[in-house]
């Protein structure tokens, strides 16, 4: 049979250690059998961004602006321990973060839903996807701690003169304060990533802020929010999807109640704390996809887990290890689908399909890595498979779906 192609290239870009291992595998095994792999490829390990200065990390994500779809492998953030074994020149940024900064994106983090792990929250029956607001807030914040009485002032400086000031705070003795900000450009960006997602997956809009306590700062996302939204609503009633307000802790209650199948847009500080809070009653970090949209319609897809660093020293060391492939299977499967989509491409949406039922089928019947054994709900006892294992048993059930 022909191999499947597409016309435009995916940005494909390799990473570090374990997942990088498991990367050049998933090819091997349920990608290269079965496609004519057209990617622009990029080798972001932490080898090549050293080489390079790190060029290759804004040559890669370029590439993304220009194809409008990417697959990202894990990799390395460099801190102190990582500059010094790689002896590495720079502590070079985050590759996640050089990418945000060109797409100016979001990040929607949805979990990978199999029968058989049931999360820890009974009510939820469908995914849900957190969508982070990754710019400012407490996370470009000045501090300053007050060590005597003191008095804390918010001034703002009009290039044409003007001067705002309004007081904090007077301290009597020691305290904190904190000054933080976000721009408008920004959160419009956040709202049309939201929105354009939505449309995309069919999905309603949850977006929660302070508003009724924040009467300038959450009150200007709110608005921001309402405001772009005017430009979706009728595309949103012809999905037959919503867009809600509400305040944070009320959300809070009624995403624990709901049954999930929604968009849940968070400021920053609450994206990062309800994200990791929505991954962990689902299940397994290695069961969470990531998604960066940009407001004008690039994607660019990986796993939500890092390069699982201690599997990688074992896999070294000769020893097996079992790390689930599935959340970069699927990173796959999402840039194999997008890229479907935009050139109407049959034959490739029903090969992604097909590889993300071939994973959920592996699953659904007992086999698993060692990470989802504790999360077991299924009838049976499950069978812990090492890494690669676990990708023939997904290699061989996608073939049976294939040819069937
Ligand atoms: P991690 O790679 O996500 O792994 C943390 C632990 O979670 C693992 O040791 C493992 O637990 C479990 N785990 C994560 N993914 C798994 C998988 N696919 N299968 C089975 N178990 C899995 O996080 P980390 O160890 O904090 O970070 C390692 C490196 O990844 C760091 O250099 C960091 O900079 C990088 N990182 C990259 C990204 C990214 O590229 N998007 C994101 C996060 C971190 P057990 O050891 O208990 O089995
Ligand atoms: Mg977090």
């Amino acid at each position: 049979m022909a191999k499947i192609t597409w016309k435009t290239p995916i940005v494909e870009m390799q990473g570090d250690e374990m997942t990088r291992v498991l990367w050049d595998r998933i090819k091997e095994t349920l990608l290269l059998p079965h496609l004519e792999l057209n990617t622009d490829f990029y080798d972001l390990s932490l080898t090549e961004r050293e080489r390079t200065k790190d060029e290759v990390t804004v040559k890669a994500a370029n590439a993304i602006k220009k194809y409008g779809v990417g697959v990202k492998c894990a990799t390395i953030t460099p801190n102190s321990r990582r500059m010094e074994e790689y002896k590495l020149s720079n502590m070079w940024r985050s590759p996640n973060g050089t990418i945000r900064s060109v797409l100016d994106g979001t990040v929607f983090r949805a979990p990978i839903a199999v029968g058989a792990i049931a999360p820890y929250v009974g009510g939820w029956k469908k995914p849900i996807t957190v969508a982070r607001h990754a710019y400012g807030d407490v996370y470009a914040a000045s501090e300053i701690a007050v060590d005597a009485p003191a008095k804390a002032e918010l001034k703002i400086m009009y290039k044409d003169g003007r001067e705002v000031v309004k007081e904090i705070f007077g301290f009597s003795s020691s305290g904190i304060v904190q000054g933080m900000y976000n721009t408008d450009k920004s959160i419009e960006s956040f709202a049309r990533s939201c929105f354009s997602y939505a449309l995309d997956v069919g999905q309603d809009v949850w977006f929660a802020a302070k508003d009724t306590i924040s009467k300038t700062y959450d009150a200007r996302f709110k608005s921001v929010f309402d405001e772009v939204f005017q430009g979706y609503k009728e595309r949103f009633e012809k999905h037959g999807i919503k867009y809600e307000y509400s305040l944070i802790d009320d959300s809070v209650a009624r995403v624990i109640r709901s049954e999930g199948g929604f968009i849940w847009a968070l400021k920053n500080y609450d994206g990062d704390v309800m994200s990791d809070m929505v991954a962990t009653a689902f299940g397994s970090l290695a069961m969470m996809t990531s998604v960066l949209v940009s407001p004008d319609g690039c994607y660019e897809y990986e796993a939500a887990h890092g390069t699982v660093t201690r599997h990688y020293y074992k896999y070294l060391k000769g020893e097996s290890t079992s790390t689930n492939s599935v959340a970069t299977i699927f990173a796959w499967s999402g840039a194999l689908k997008k890229r479907a989509q935009t050139e109407n491409n049959a034959a490739l949406k029903n090969f992604a399909e097909s590889l993300e039922k071939a994973v959920i089928s592996t699953i659904e019947s007992g086999f698993v890595t060692g990470d989802l054994i504790p999360l077991w709900r299924g009838a049976s006892a499950p069978v812990k498979l090492d890494s690669f294992s676990f990708l023939s048993h997904i290699s061989e059930n996608l073939g049976k779906i294939l040819n069937s």
